[in-house]
This record gives C-alpha cells, structure tokens and sequence, in this order.
C-alpha cells in the first residue's frame, strides 16, 4: 500500500474530526497519486492516520474507507460495506408501498463516491471518480452473489465537475422496460434508468410529497415551482388538492409531467402545466391576480437561464418574496434547498430575510432533511445537503 504524507495543517481534521473527505491541498505531492490507489494516510512524522481511496471528483481527490490501522482493503472490505448497507435498509425492502429508496449512500454508508438506488428490481449506481469506478468488478460481484435483481444500470459521473458521461448505462441482468413504474407510499411515478443523468424522480423528498398528499392539499390550489417531472405536483393531487400548476422552463417537463399524472390515474387536462421561467411566472401570475393556497419552491442551487443566473444562497428571499405576493391568506409554502454548503441556520435567515422585506409574520409548521435511506456521516455535514421548511404565513 502506497504510504502518502498528509501536511500538518490538515491532520487535525482527519484525526479529531474523522472528515472521510480527503482534500488535494491536504496531501503532499498529489499528483503521484493516479486513480483508485488505496493510500495508507500518515502524518509528516509517520503516525497512521487513515486508509483511503483516491477518486477525483469535485469535493476533493478521495475518500477514508477506514480510520482504523491494520485493516484491508480488499473485496471483503467492501462486501461487508454494502452487505451492511443493505441489511439496514431490509424494511424498504419489505415495503410494499415503496419500492423505490437509496440502498448506498456514499460516505453515509462508509465509502464516498458511491451512490446505489433500488428501483423495484433494478439497481442504479453511480460511479463519482474514475477511482471508484475501478472496484466495479468487486461491486457488481456482490450483488451478483445476492442473486436477487432484475437488471443493473450505472451513471458515471466522473469529471471533476461530477457531470454525467453520456452512455447506454445498462452493466449486466435483464435490460428494463421503460417507463418502469414504482411506488412511493402508494403513489406511482414512472423511472427511465437508461435516459440520461437523472431518472426522472429525487428520491431524498420522498417525506415532503407525503406531508403534502396527507396534509396540506386537500381542496388546495397548489402552485409547483421548478416542478421537473410533477412529482409534487401528483402527490398534492392525489391528495385531493382542487388543482395543481407546475412551473418548469425544461420543454421536456411537460410530457414528463403528463405522464406522471397519467401513470396515476389523473386527468392532466385538469392541471396546468406551463413550460416557462418561473421568474417570468411570477410576474405573469401577479398581472392575472393569481392565488394559490400552497406553494412549493425546489430550485436547483444553481441554474442559468437565458435571462438570468439563479444562485440559491443569494436569490431565496426573492423567490419567497415572490411566493409571497401569490399567497392566499394563510397559505403555506414548502421551502426546499439542496444546496449543501450552508445549513439549516442559515437557510432560515434566508427565509426570514423574504418575509421581512414583506413585512410579514409566518410560523414554521415542519421541518425535513434527508429521509432514512439516505444515510448521512455525522462527520461530514455536507452529505447533509437537503433542507425542507413547511411554512404559513400568518395575515
Ligand atoms: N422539484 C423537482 C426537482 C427540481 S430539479 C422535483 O421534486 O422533482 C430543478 C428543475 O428546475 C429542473 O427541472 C430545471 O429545468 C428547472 N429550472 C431551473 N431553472 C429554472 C427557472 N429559472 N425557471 C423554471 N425552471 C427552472
């Protein structure tokens, strides 16, 4: 095992902290170093401090698969990784009324880069680096050994950017019929494993689309912002919402949109579906004196558009401010942000910032993160990404 010197200033955030993140500037000479080494981490004085893979992605250039000393890193290391991953995860299995979760969440589960969701039969990894990518044959094996899928398919993400590299995306198994349609606590939403980067469906918000199908639809007029494929959109229906408007520039979103609703059971003509930026939506919604009871606002942390760059950390008082003006009296808004560098303090001043500038008063009625399949490390928060506010306005 390659033994590789860690500099002074970062040894405190290895040791004490256990960060799994190993970051470029933290290791001497990081250019030796090619992809999917394991790297015994020591200090400049040759203290043992961690076992590592290296896989270059954009947080950093690897992560800690174990901080303890004189452990292997070998097939039976990861073996034991995932088997351990899965057996947490046996009560998603049973479920009937969900059949699509997360069964490895990178770091969550003790190997960074290394993301496998479960889609009724299917398994979909996606690969971070090329040097996660390099334990595929040890990671297929073990599913392969279980003996209990239908197909696999994988997403490489492996630029530095963690981008998608375009590909058929099928490894091995039986190729899938698509749409392939699971359920999420009863709902169905209809999956493509083999069209791209995403899916057509995020997993993480799998406890907010139910709290809004169970609690605060019914009767409403509710108005999806960055909608995507609908996913809210279907749960606020099939919880009894009066109608439902999503809002997404994507051209796409719209056929996806449809077909959600359709895989339902629910007549899309009676929704609007409008392909368009939500900021331009906004302002035409106010011009028509339009009013919704909910609204749900789940932007990407970044976008640009042809007319504007959108950045979470600066522009989500404007879209609550923008919420706001469409607001029935008392209505509520479901404020998500999957921006991982800042946390659950610094999204509610965010929030806050919106209602002052309205003069409004508002109390916070739920609060979500990450559901119980997505496993987070306590030592790196930024794994800890989502963040969900269910908030009413007060008039
Ligand atoms: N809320 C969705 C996920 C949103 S993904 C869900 O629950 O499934 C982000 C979406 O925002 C993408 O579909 C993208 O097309 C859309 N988007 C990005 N910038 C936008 C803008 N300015 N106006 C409207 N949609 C935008």
């Amino acid at each position: 095992m390659k033994k590789v010197t860690v500099k002074q200033d970062y040894i405190k955030k290895l040791k004490q902290q256990q960060n799994p993140l190993i970051l470029e500037e933290a290791i001497v000479q990081p250019n030796k170093l090619a992809e999917g080494e394991i790297i015994a981490l020591h200090t400049p004085q040759g203290d043992f401090l961690a076992t590592a893979y290296t896989g270059r992605q954009n947080k950093g250039m690897g992560w800690v698969l174990t901080f303890k000393e004189g452990v292997s890193i070998d097939q039976a290391f990861f073996k034991q990784k995932l088997l351990t991953a899965i057996s947490k995860r046996s009560s998603y299995y049973q479920a009937e009324e969900t059949t699509a979760f997360r069964v490895f969440n990178g770091e969550g589960d003790g190997i960074g880069g290394l993301i496998i969701d479960y889609f009724d039969g299917y398994y979909v990894i996606q690969w971070y680096s090329e040097g996660i990518y390099a334990f595929k044959d040890w990671i297929i094996q073990v599913f392969d050994e279980l003996a209990d899928y239908q197909g696999i398919y994988e997403k490489k993400r492996f630029d530095t950017k963690g981008q998608y590299v375009e590909d058929d995306d099928f490894v091995k198994g039986t190729r899938g019929e698509f749409p392939l349609i699971v359920k999420e606590n009863g709902m169905n939403y209809a999956v493509y494993l083999n069209d791209g980067a995403m899916v057509g469906i995020f997993l993480d918000q799998r406890d907010v689309r139910k709290a809004l199908r169970d609690k605060y639809a019914k009767g409403k007029h509710v108005l999806n912002t960055f909608s995507y494929t609908g996913a809210f959109s279907v749960a606020a229906a099939l919880g009894g919402a009066a109608k439902t408007t999503s809002v997404d520039l994507a051209k796409r979103s719209k056929s996806k949109t449809i077909e959600q609703f359709s895989v339902n059971g629910i007549d899309f003509e009676q929704q609007d579906i409008i392909v368009m930026d939500v900021f331009d939506y906004f302002k035409y919604a106010k011009r028509k004196n339009l009013q919704f009871d909910v609204v749900v606002l789940d932007p990407p942390s970044f976008a640009r558009s042809k007319k504007r760059t959108f950045r979470t950390a600066k522009d989500y008082p404007e879209l609550i401010e923008n919420s706001i003006d469409l607001l029935e009296k008392n209505g509520v808004i479901i404020a998500s942000t999957n921006t991982a560098s800042f946390g659950m303090k610094k999204f509610k001043d965010m929030i806050h910032r919106g209602f002052q500038a309205k003069k409004k008063k508002y109390t916070i009625l739920e609060e979500f993160s990450l559901p119980g399949d997505f496993t987070v490390n306590k030592h790196f928060k930024q794994g800890n990404y989502l963040k969900v506010l269910v908030i009413q306005v007060k008039d």
